[in-house]
């Protein structure tokens, strides 16, 4: 079984609103904050800005939708502030310790599949208690591939010693993590946590941790078998 880490296990949203309230004094403007993230983040992701020069274009960017002009070094210094608040902020979804043992108790081999920088992610991961929870864990930042790209998922079921076919994997992108998976060959399964996106039948779907163990012990569909399709 394959996971997704941010807005799957961690409510990264809640801990990056935390660091938003911080640095502004509100999260009013968070829709701006969320738009300027998904923009910077892609950029990260297909590499054509390292993590910490995302970080501070970001908050630039930020603060430039408002008018503000502000130099790197400002930037810099606005965005510790937050990254620092956005830290002490991250935790658990509550159902997230819950199926993580179920699942681990079902004798589940568990691996995290996520995009995202090594040292900032394995800090994260640490950070709500997760560091021993997983057998495997499958970085962007290490692997040198991102989500939804095949080989991500690929080195994954590699690492678990098991065949595409046999392994799950959930999170909450429907592109990133579910579509992707499923183009990989796993069984993809997405999170639309309380229904928030509108709704799909392409993949499996569930609207919190707690309807995962009925899924996977109920009728997950067959996937294809790689080698099967033409
Ligand atoms: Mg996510």
């Amino acid at each position: 079984m394959c996971l997704d880490v941010d807005d799957t296990l961690l409510d990264g949203q809640r801990a990056s609103r935390q660091g938003l309230r911080e640095l502004v004094g509100t999260d009013r403007a968070w829709p701006v904050w969320e738009r300027t993230t998904d923009d910077y983040y892609a950029r990260f992701v297909n590499d054509e800005l390292d993590f910490d020069t995302m970080c501070v274009q970001r908050t630039k960017a930020f603060f430039a939708a408002f008018g503000e002009r502000i130099d790197d070094i400002e930037a810099a210094r606005r965005e510790n502030i937050r990254m620092a608040a956005m830290q002490r902020a991250w935790s658990l979804f509550d159902d997230a310790r819950p199926c993580l043992d179920w699942m681990r108790d079902s004798g589940l081999r568990l691996a995290v599949i996520t995009n995202a920088p090594s040292v900032y992610q394995r800090k994260k991961i640490a950070a709500v208690g997760l560091a021993d929870a997983f057998d495997v864990l499958v970085i962007s930042g290490e692997v040198g591939v991102a989500k939804p790209d095949p080989q991500i998922f690929e080195a994954a079921c590699e690492a678990l010693g098991l065949r595409p076919g046999e392994v799950a994997h959930v999170g909450d992108r429907l592109d990133t993590d579910a579509l992707g998976a499923a183009r990989a060959g796993l069984h993809g399964i997405w999170l639309n946590r309380d229904h928030r996106a509108p709704a799909t039948t392409e993949v499996p779907t569930i609207a919190s941790l707690h309807e995962l163990p009925e899924l996977l012990v109920g009728d997950l569909p067959a996937v294809p078998v790689p080698e099967l399709i033409p």
